[in-house]
């Protein structure tokens, strides 16, 4: 890998980052989170095929938007890896992609008449009717669900549109930020968001956030990620060192 202490630094953000999500339990032995290279823009840092609460510094590989590995190219890479590269291309502001498969985002993308909406102030980014993926309009009605192409990932980087959060049918999500903290913090929110609407529901009628609202909240947490993400870290570390035996 190319040394330098942009890219150490955003390596070493990286690994916190897959840490934080598993103990946050927004991905488990699946789903995965990238950074845009700090100084290719055309490159992207993703662990090599690992579950994320165990990546260290090490798995991390530098990734060209073609999903292949710039170095050490016969490491094995997630199916799912054309996701990243192609959001990346397709996105040119977006710095860091999250792919979670979080449990309470799943009824979202399979009932098509209630579509996920910002419910509360901490998930301002949400956009009123979240787009849903749908693989078969790609892949045909006997895929695996898998963003495992070039062309699928093209195809899922076009319905995120302008939206922080694209759900993916009968499979989860894929979140995106403007940092790589950002697309962290969003999907944590996302899940949120997820289970109280969910809660709402079953009340009865729920109100949503309007558009302006929406931004507003934006805007203000925005400018709060870093205090949420040093707790998280910490918290993260603490978790998972006993499981890399550190
Ligand atoms: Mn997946």
């Amino acid at each position: 890998m190319e040394d330098s202490n942009t890219l150490r630094a955003a390596v070493e953000e990286l690994v916190v980052a897959n840490h934080i999500l598993f103990d946050r339990g927004i991905v488990d032995g699946f789903g995965h989170v990238s950074v845009r290279h700090p100084d290719r823009p055309d490159r992207f840092l993703l662990s090599r095929n690992r579950a994320p609460g165990l990546v260290s510094a090490q798995d991390i590989l530098v990734y060209g938007l073609d999903a292949e590995p710039v170095d050490r190219k016969d490491e094995p890479g997630y199916l799912e890896r054309f996701i990243h590269s192609e959001i990346y291309r397709a996105h040119p502001e977006v710095m860091g992609v999250v792919h979670s498969h979080a449990v309470s985002m799943l009824p979202f993308t399979v009932v098509a008449g209630a579509p996920l909406c910002p419910i509360c102030h901490m998930s301002g980014f949400l956009k009123r009717g979240t787009p849903i993926f749908e693989i078969r309009d790609h892949a045909g009605d006997a895929s695996d669900l898998l963003i495992r192409s070039a062309a699928l990932g093209c195809q899922l980087a076009a319905a995120l549109e302008d939206h922080a959060v694209v759900l993916m049918r009968g499979h989860g999500m894929t979140v995106v930020g403007r940092t790589l903290r950002q697309s962290v913090f969003r999907s944590i929110y996302a899940e949120v968001n997820a289970r109280i609407q969910a809660t709402a529901a079953s009340l009865g009628t729920a109100t949503f956030l309007t558009e302006g609202e929406a931004a507003q909240a934006d805007a203000t947490n925005t400018g709060a990620i870093n205090r949420a993400w040093d707790l998280w870290a910490l918290a993260a570390e603490q978790n998972t060192a006993r499981l890399r035996g550190a």
